[in-house]
């Protein structure tokens, strides 16, 4: 039996097998090789073998999704035979006598630099297509592949070096127990996955090898921040037993099920859901959620190779926006960027991408991108109660220029006779201390505010939500947030408008009476939080 000691991200506790996810190609070495010309020839054959899985992938895909959408795979092949590309991987080899892996990934990064920094946008998406061929390369040469979870059956407790949101959200969640990672903080954006799961996790763990754990048996312990292997008869009876009675409490809070969320004096608070995709809404309507808070729409732009278009955007609003009836859903425009990286939107690396251009930045600068957003959000609306939420603003001239862009795809769509909603409620994310302190200038311009408590405790407190080192320093109720929560809130009311808290600090029980008390109107958490929080509302005056 060992014990492995991590952060917790989410509390609960499950026992099942582990399975080590490894990506592929993750580490790519430089290596001296003394035989050029056998080298380049792995070269030579990895590529006919790449071409060949290429190939297999069209055909695959031709049946599944379509030409349109398969012709990716062609266009991938071609880009994998293209005389400069391959001449430039064996001079590589031959000039610097380095191992064919090496010199694809090098390779794979200059052309990748290249094609991002040309005017023409056709030739800048062939960016991440060229990442993309260089890591399926560098797969092929070194025997490696991503952890298939397809082959597992059951549930598994997910144990990785790192996941980044974009393998989060692409993994099937009828298969995770929990999660463990030995990197990570708590504040992340995969720990925010795990919340809304609502599965036990862990990041940091105190764990060097996660390779010798791979097939064990395991229990996790979310609440006390333990992975327990190979655990002792004894200990799993004790865990057992605790599981059935977590089964009980669950059941006792369902009975809240159905109850109004509402304080012995009559106040009623809104208490909204946190989603990332449409599955999510599933635990979100289990938990008895009354509306969504937050729908973080930047998760559909991660889950893809391409952006996605209008009518795809459409058709996930509107599924999402008829999914919750008369109830008010949030749906948050595209916050890209910091820790959210996607590789076709090809941005620039950054020393500080969470200070970077990130969010609405992004959509200001690239307005088609947006407009596409915008249009299908405004003709979702048609379908229910769907409010529009704008991230990470710090400025009044942010504000005018969503509206500029917002009356130019109105009127668009009014023109081209396409139905959308005209008079949807928008409102922003108070994100940043800039936004806090100017609320009352902001309120005046939109319909709500939502407190993103996650991103206003690090630029508050100047500390990175992603660095682990600093989960210790990390005073989520420091005053300074909390007054500024509290300013935000006093404007919104002086101004007519509602006010929400939709970061991880919403959830935070030991604060709920707080909120209350500044006139805090609509907490949005994740699914699972959501019936101890209405418990403990009931309980207050
Ligand atoms: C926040 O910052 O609190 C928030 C809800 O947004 P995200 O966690 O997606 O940055
Ligand atoms: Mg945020």
């Amino acid at each position: 039996m060992k014990e492995i000691i991590g952060k917790s991200v989410q509390a609960g506790i499950s026992i099942a097998k582990i399975k080590v996810y490894k990506k592929a190609g993750e580490l790519v070495t430089r290596t001296k090789i003394s035989d050029v010309q056998s080298e380049i020839a792995r070269v030579d054959t990895a590529i006919e073998k790449t071409v060949e899985q290429l190939q297999a992938l069209y055909e695959k895909a031709l049946d599944t999704v379509g030409e349109d959408s398969a012709a990716i795979f062609e266009v991938h092949q071609m880009m994998l035979q293209d005389e400069d590309y391959v001449d430039s991987i064996k001079n590589i080899i031959d000039s610097e006598e380095v191992n064919a892996e090496y010199a694809v990934s090098v390779t794979g990064d200059n052309f990748s630099e290249m094609f991002a920094s040309m005017d023409d946008e056709y030739m800048q998406a062939r960016s991440a297509d060229v990442k993309d061929i260089s890591a399926r390369l560098v797969k092929t040469l070194s025997g490696t592949q991503d952890t298939d979870m397809s082959e597992v059956t059951g549930k598994v407790i997910l144990l990785a070096d790192d996941l980044s949101p974009s393998e989060t959200i692409q993994m099937d969640k009828s298969k995770i127990a929990a999660f463990v990672t030995a990197n990570g903080s708590v504040t992340s954006h995969t720990a925010i996955l795990a919340r809304t799961m609502n599965i036990p996790a862990l990041v940091n763990a105190d764990i060097d090898n996660i390779n010798l754990y791979d097939g064990m048996d395991a229990i996790i312990d979310g609440g006390l921040g333990k992975l327990i292997i190979e655990p002792t008869a004894e200990l799993s009876a004790k865990y057992e037993t605790k599981i059935l009675e977590a089964e009980k409490q669950k059941k006792l809070l369902l009975e809240l099920k159905g109850k109004p969320t509402i304080t012995l004096s009559g106040k009623k608070i809104n208490l909204y859901a946190n989603v990332g995709n449409i599955g999510d809404i599933a635990y979100a309507q289990t938990n008895d959620a009354e509306g969504i808070g937050l729908f973080r729409s930047e998760f559909i732009y991660l889950g893809k190779n391409d952006y996605p278009t209008e009518e795809e955007q459409f058709q996930i609003y509107k599924q999402a926006v008829q999914l919750m009836g008369k109830k008010r859903i949030i749906i948050r425009t595209c916050d890209i960027g910091a820790d959210k990286q996607i590789d076709y939107f090809n941005l620039d690396k950054e020393d500080n991408p969470a200070l970077g251009f990130r969010a609405i930045r992004i959509c200001l600068t690239r307005v088609d991108f947006f407009k596409t957003q915008l249009r299908a959000l405004f003709r979702a609306g048609v379908y229910g109660n769907l409010s529009i939420m704008y991230p990470m603003i710090v400025s009044l001239d942010e504000i005018k220029k969503i509206k500029t862009i917002v009356a130019e795809v109105q009127a668009e769509l009014e023109e081209q006779q396409i139905p959308f909603a005209k008079d949807i409620e928008q409102g922003i994310m108070i994100e940043t201390p800039a936004a806090a302190i100017i609320s009352d200038v902001l309120a005046k311009e939109v319909d709500f505010f939502s407190v993103g408590t996650n991103d206003l405790t690090q630029y508050t407190l100047a500390m990175d939500r992603q660095n682990a080192k600093l989960d210790s320093l990390y005073d989520k109720h420091h005053p300074a947030i909390l007054a500024l929560i509290k300013m935000a809130a006093d404007n919104a009311h002086a101004n007519g408008n509602w006010i929400g808290i939709c970061g991880e600090l919403g959830a935070d029980l030991e604060l709920t009476e707080q909120f209350i008390n500044m006139g805090i109107d609509e907490l949005s958490v994740s699914p699972g939080a959501i019936l101890s929080i209405r418990e403990k509302i009931r309980q207050l005056q």
